[in-house]
């Protein structure tokens, strides 16, 4: 199929190379000229393994180019998915700007060219939101009805950052909202040969969905870390028990996002969970356990800066900065919170991520850096020497191999793990080594 990806981030970059991949046509659309200029040079705009190669392949193939022309790319296929982002307004609510934007956008292309071309949003947005806000939208530009002169379908993504082109090709689920049947058949062909479940189901039901699976993963994130902060207060290794209640499958518990660790960040949980409780508040639901988890988490991550207080010294090495390992996005990035929050306390930081440096060399993160982190850009070091050899005390945040084969043993730096490091069962006896994830 002809296929046009509007917005080029995580996950539009991660969709438009795997369709490629799979052998469709596919021509990614941002309004970002250096995403655009990076991906028809064979350069994947985010950091993610395989991304790299796999943009490389399909750009040298022709499979996959990039433009910001919308005309363009809309007469070139039959149909587009919208991946721009919907980030949280201020007071928690959904963003939905840029949905509407491009849904004006990608509708008054529609009318010039003719024919049925289909809509499908992968983007996340509160159920309600494609039917009541973006179709209205769509139908005054294209001039015609959604469903007959249109197709307009939701279809969540449910890959996760740092392993997102694993989870395209091998997906937990397909979930195709449809306002019609010849729409749903569209997004079923451009998946057709994945495994998994395909879900066929009205529209509001694929919006929830995704809305589920992510307050869920906050609340199973949230209760792991509860649980590993009272066992180890306890004296008990919590990896032990959460061993033990993963192994009883029968209450069928998946062990993913379920190990005591550090807090959760990045673009989606934190913003999913705040719409979600700000929508239950709006329709006057109580929802005292959704609206206690992202608490939960930021007294977590509170945890962590009362170890380095603990451990009284000044000189502080952060190793990670992304919010997880795997990947460059720095959104929400509970790491980030923890190295202002340390900078803020005098300490004499320095951080190390390899994948931030190396985005940050492509220019794919740069400007965010510049914009909204400049007070950390200042601290960020080229290599694991160069912080180990000013800190007095480390924060793991990262298990990138180039990190855990520096970590030295001893007392001399300290060492605060925060991901459960593979060797913490043997570091645990060292004089210098502290958890959050015992
Ligand atoms: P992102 O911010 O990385 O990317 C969005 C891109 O859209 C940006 O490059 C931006 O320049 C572009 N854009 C904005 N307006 C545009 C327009 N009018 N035309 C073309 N491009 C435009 O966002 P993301 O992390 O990829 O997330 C996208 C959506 O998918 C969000 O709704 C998010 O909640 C959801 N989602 C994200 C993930 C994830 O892991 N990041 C997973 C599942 C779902």
């Amino acid at each position: 199929m002809r296929i046009s990806v509007f917005g080029l981030g995580y996950v539009g970059c991660v969709s438009a190379a795997c369709l490629a991949g799979m052998g469709h046509e596919v021509i990614g659309v941002d309004v970002n000229q250096v995403k655009v200029d990076l991906v028809n040079d064979g350069k994947a705009p985010v950091v993610e393994e395989r991304i790299g190669e796999l943009v490389a392949e399909v750009v040298g193939t022709g499979a996959l180019r990039a433009t910001r022309d919308v005309r363009e790319a809309i007469m070139g296929s039959e149909v587009s998915l919208v991946c721009v982002g919907t980030p949280s307004e201020p007071n928690g609510s959904l963003c939905t700007t840029y949905l509407e934007r491009v849904t004006e956008e990608i509708g008054a292309a529609v009318a010039e060219r003719g024919g049925r071309h289909t809509v499908v949003f992968r983007s996340t947005m509160l159920p309600g939101t494609c039917l009541n806000l973006l179709v209205p939208i769509l139908e005054k530009y294209v001039g015609g009805t959604a469903g007959v002169d249109v197709g307009v379908a939701v279809n969540p993504e449910f890959l996760r950052e740092g392993t997102s082109v694993k989870d395209f090709f091998d997906p937990p689920k397909t979930v195709i909202g449809e306002l019609d049947p010849a729409s749903g058949d569209v997004v079923a062909a451009l998946y057709e040969g994945l495994p998994g479940e395909v879900f066929r189901v009205p529209i509001p039901v694929a919006e929830a969905i995704k809305y589920a699976d992510n307050a869920f993963h906050g609340l199973k994130i949230g209760f792991a870390n509860e649980l590993g902060a009272v066992c180890q207060a306890l004296g008990v290794d919590s990896h032990q028990v959460i061993d033990v209640f993963l192994a009883d499958r029968k209450l069928n518990i998946s062990p993913a996002y379920l190990r005591p660790g550090f807090a959760f960040g990045g673009s989606c949980l934190p913003k999913d969970l705040r719409s979600l409780v700000h929508a239950a508040q709006r329709a006057d639901v109580s929802v005292p356990i959704l609206s206690h988890v992202l608490p939960s988490n930021a007294d977590h991550l509170q945890r962590a800066v009362e170890l380095v207080e603990r451990t009284g010294k000044r000189r502080v090495g952060l190793f990670g900065l992304s919010f997880k390992p795997g990947t460059d996005d720095l959104r929400e990035s509970p790491l980030v919170e923890l190295a202002e929050r340390l900078f803020g306390k005098g300490y004499d930081l320095r951080i190390y991520d390899p994948n931030v440096n190396l985005s940050r060399l492509l220019g794919a993160n740069r400007e965010y850096i510049e914009t909204r982190l400049p007070h950390l850009a200042q601290l960020l070091a080229d290599s694991v020497d160069e912080v180990l050899d000013h800190a007095e005390v480390c924060l793991v945040g990262t298990k990138d191999p180039a990190v855990l084969s520096a970590l030295p043993h001893g007392d001399s730096p300290v060492i605060i793990d925060l991901v459960h490091l593979p060797d913490a069962d043997a570091r645990r006896a060292e004089p210098g080594y502290m958890g959050l994830a015992w």
